[in-house]
């Protein structure tokens, strides 16, 4: 077992990532900007490293800071939590060849995954439903409107290193092709510096239901569950669920199985989202594979009782999942909803940084709260809005709503803008109440309201 991690992350995550360690007799090693060094990660690790300053490309995404600072504490393992280098298979490399162990699955596998038409077509091969799409990578007008006549408009342009929700155009005419893919390919270029795009089929009104995998470094992968996200802005995710309304008994014991050969074939290690889109008819069809721990890993933690943060470090220091899993039926147990609360302004989406002058963190039966705020700290303006994750569970989704409520009513936070009011919103909504969502919830509630989203 790992005598000591650094966590390359802060917020929320890093101090995610402190708790499990904690539970496991690990020590810490923070690491953090100047602009963090009055953050909780830093105050709850054993040690702390500052590695440069606020500007993430000059702290948190730097590798030789990170390593640097990893090689002074003399750490055996780094968690990269998410976002920052968590998706970076050079980082792991470097880590693996520093002798120092990455949290995560191997670098060639991150590679595969993140390019996605790659992950697409790795996917396919090992027999999991795609959306009908490009082969690969498309480079000219001529491909996109043979890919886009065969398939059928409208389509969907996606950065093939896309995430959070970036670089993607809507098509709904072969006119608009030729600007439209130049635009993805420009903006790709800008955001991931890599201008490569694909197209798919664009699903009108889709469900998103994404699947918690887990392997281990013997070969083996379970998978745990699914969640549901369709709750989202500008495709990134608001509130999360699970288990899905949508999914049955049936179609949840058929998907883990097929996703864990799925997996196994690809040599999947360590935690992963495979994530997907219902169409209006309940078929799922393969959109991505976010490799490393998610956002919303909560709620699965709730209905499952299983802590995948303390998994993550489990299998990576070699355990079996067999030795760490339960020995039992991985049915969901309960309800459980997460909602993100960024400091923003709840109808204009503005960023709203600065100190908080005052905070009441809900509690009580069924709830838990992921954050790294406190009164008087400081939400800096130059890394994600996510100030908190709140997560309800209950015996069934009624109850995890009320609780979620009731919560929502009882988190105070003043100082900054926040999204409860929004929340507050969603979970009063009828549609919401009685599970009648998909990716496009939130536009016609903004539009019943006779708001601008
Ligand atoms: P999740 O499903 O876990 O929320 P997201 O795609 O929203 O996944 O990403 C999680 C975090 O990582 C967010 O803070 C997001 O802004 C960030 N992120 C995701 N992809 C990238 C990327 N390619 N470059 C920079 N940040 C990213
Ligand atoms: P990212 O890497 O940015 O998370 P994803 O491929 O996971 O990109 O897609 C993010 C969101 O965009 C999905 O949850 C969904 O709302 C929307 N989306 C992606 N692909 C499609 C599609 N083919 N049709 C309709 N919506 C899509
Ligand atoms: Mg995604």
């Amino acid at each position: 077992m790992f005598e000591k991690i650094l966590i390359a992350n802060r917020g929320e995550i890093a101090l995610r990532v402190i708790c499990a360690c904690k539970d496991l007799g690990i020590k810490t090693v923070a690491v953090y900007s100047e602009a963090d060094r009055n953050s909780l990660h830093v105050r709850f690790a054993d040690e702390a490293v500052c590695i440069g300053p606020a500007k993430s490309a000059r702290s948190y995404l730097d590798i030789p800071s990170v390593i640097s600072a990893a090689e002074i504490t003399n750490v055996d393992a780094i968690h990269p939590g998410y976002g920052f280098l968590s998706e970076n298979a050079n980082f792991a490399e470097v880590c693996e060849t520093s002798g120092i162990r990455f949290i995560g699955p191997k670098p060639e596998v991150t590679r595969l995954m993140g390019l996605k038409q790659q992950a697409r077509a790795a996917m396919k091969q090992a027999g999991i439903p795609i959306l009908p799409g490009s082969d690969g990578i498309v480079g000219t007008v001529e491909q996109a409107h043979t890919v886009a006549e065969k398939i059928g408009y409208p389509v969907l342009i996606k950065a093939s290193a896309g995430g959070g929700g970036r670089g993607m155009r809507i098509v709904e005419h072969p006119d608009e092709l030729p600007n439209l893919l130049a635009q993805a390919q420009q903006e790709a270029q800008i955001a991931f510096s890599c201008g490569d795009v694909y197209i798919e089929k664009f699903i009108k009104a889709p469900r998103h239901i994404e699947f918690q995998v887990l392997g281990d470094e013997h070969g083996d992968v379970e998978v745990l569950g699914e969640r549901e996200c369709s709750i989202q802005r500008r495709h990134q995710k608001l509130i999360e669920e699970a288990p899905s309304p949508v999914v049955t008994p049936e179609l949840r014991r058929e998907m883990c199985e097929r996703l864990a050969t799925a997996m196994k074939e690809v040599g999947y290690s360590n935690a992963g989202t495979v994530e997907f889109l219902m169409d209006e008819k309940g078929n799922l069809y393969f959109i991505e594979v976010n490799a490393r721990i998610q956002v919303e890993h909560p709620v699965t933690e709730m209905v499952t009782g299983i802590d995948l943060v303390k998994s993550q470090i489990l299998v990576a220091s070699g355990e079996k999942l067999s030795d760490i899993l339960p020995k039992r039926d991985l049915v969901p147990r309960g309800h459980s909803i997460e909602c993100r609360i960024n400091a923003e302004h709840p109808e204009k989406f503005t960023p709203s940084p600065g100190r908080i002058t005052a905070l009441n963190l809900p509690g009580g039966i069924g709830i838990r709260v992921d954050t790294a705020c406190y009164t008087d700290g400081v939400i800096p303006p130059y890394y994600d809005s996510l100030a908190a994750k709140l997560i309800s569970h209950g015996a069934n989704r009624l109850e995890a709503i009320t609780r979620m409520q009731r919560a929502l009513e009882m988190f105070v936070v003043e100082g900054i803008y926040t999204t409860i009011p929004l929340h507050q919103r969603i979970l009063a909504h009828p549609d919401f109440i009685s599970a009648k969502i998909d990716t496009h919830f939130l536009a016609r509630m903004f539009e019943e309201e006779g708001k601008k989203l």
